[in-house]
Order: C-alpha cells, then structure tokens, then sequence
C-alpha cells in the first residue's frame, strides 16, 4: 500500500543542464521582447521559470505589463528551443538518481512524483533525454502556480487524484538543491531533504535547517531508510 509521497525537485538534484539552457532562454526572449535581460548572469537556483523571465526582463526596465502581455508566446518559444536545441549530451545525471529512482519506484509504499519550478513541457524534457522522466507519474510545474511555495498544496492534490490517498504531512519528503525547497517541505510541514549537488554547499544549506542534509543522493540505503522512516524526526 502506498504510504509515502516523495516529491524531487529538477535541476541541481536530479541532474544538471549546462549552460545551453541560459543561451536558451536567452535567445527566446531576445526573439520576443527584444532583449534577453539579465539572463546571462541572474541566478536561477529554486526559482520558477515564469519567475525567471519576470526577473531578468525587470532588471533592464521591461514593464510588467509588456512582460505579461508576451509571456504565453515567450514560455512557448523558450520550450519549443529546448524541444529542438537541447541533446542529452547537454545534460549530467546526478551521481545515483538513476540507483535512487530504480529502488524508490520498485518499493510498493513510496509514490514518486515532481516538485519544480519548471514549466512543465521543458522540465519533462531535461527528464525524458536521460530518460528518467517514466519514473514521474505526475508532479507540481511553474504552470501550476504564480510562486514556488503555491505548489506543494497542488503536488498533494495531484497525487490525491492519481492515487485516491491523501498523504499526511508526516508522510511527505521534498528532495532538492535549494533553500526554496527546503521552504517548501515547511508549507506542507513535511520532511526535507536537502542536497548538495546545486549551486549551495552543504553549509549554505544547513542554514536553512533542513531535516535532513546530504552532500549527494549515492548512498541508496541510507537515503531510502530515510525516506521510509515513519516520522518526521
Ligand atoms: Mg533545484
């Protein structure tokens, strides 16, 4: 039966894009509204794409409103690139997601699903070229919600729907890279555990308190005993 929910956030956890998703971006927005922004220097770790794009086109005194009035053509524009530019060899597995992913699908208690800033057409992408993304019945996008910490409420809904169980706070684990998913395991009052295979070393990390800390995912037993523990602590 199923008991645990486990919900992974993308880049800096379960693998790495290199930069040819900043150039990505980049010339999407140049194709849209003219200018790329500061895309080639923001800092995009934990934040949503839909965020990104606000961010970088502000910061060169875009309007909001000229931003809003072309994001639907700028997000397709940026995924429809991805869909042709992006090749697995653009992107690095993190070293035993693939162990991790093999046993966490195969254990009849854990449900597996995504929890990202991505949109989702892309994000399914970067997961589909390593070939990663079947592991993922379902998950919680950019699409989704207009802030990060709006999407662990809609990850429970979704696997409610899929599953017909409603997972119970203590049944929750978030998986990421970031101060921002160790932020949102704290809506959900659910377990964190972060990772420090991102942009943040495990000190930046620890700050941010989360309930569990690894440098990587490789130790499979270790990290599944700690999912599959029976409460928070
Ligand atoms: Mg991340």
């Amino acid at each position: 039966m199923l008991k645990k929910l486990v919900l992974f956030d993308i880049d800096g956890t379960l693998l790495t894009v290199n930069s040819i998703n900043r150039r990505i971006l980049a010339d999407a927005l140049k194709e849209v509204y003219g200018t790329e922004g500061s895309t080639s220097t923001h800092n995009f770790a934990g934040k949503m794409d839909s965020v990104i794009i606000y961010e970088v086109l502000q910061s060169v005194g875009v309007s909001d409103s000229v931003i809003a009035e072309k994001f639907d053509k700028a997000k397709q524009t940026y995924i429809e690139m991805f869909r042709l530019h992006a090749r697995l060899s653009d992107i690095i597995l993190m070293d035993g997601i693939r162990n991790l992913l093999d046993e966490l699908s195969a254990h009849s208690e854990v449900m597996l699903g995504l929890l990202t800033g991505n949109f989702e057409a892309s994000g399914r992408q970067k997961l589909l070229l390593p070939e990663i993304n079947h592991y993922f019945p379902f998950g919680a996008f950019a699409d989704d919600a207009g802030s990060r910490n709006e999407l662990p409420p809609v990850a429970v809904e979704k696997a409610y729907q899929l599953t017909g169980r409603r997972f119970s706070e203590n049944d929750i684990i978030i998986i990421g890279d970031t101060e921002h998913d160790i932020a949102c395991a704290r809506v959900l009052n659910a377990k964190s555990i972060a990772v420090a295979t991102g942009t943040y070393s495990a000190e930046e990390l620890k700050k941010h308190n989360p309930h569990v800390l690894y440098e990587n995912l490789t130790e499979t037993p270790i990290v599944m005993s700690e999912i599959l523990k029976s409460s928070i602590n």
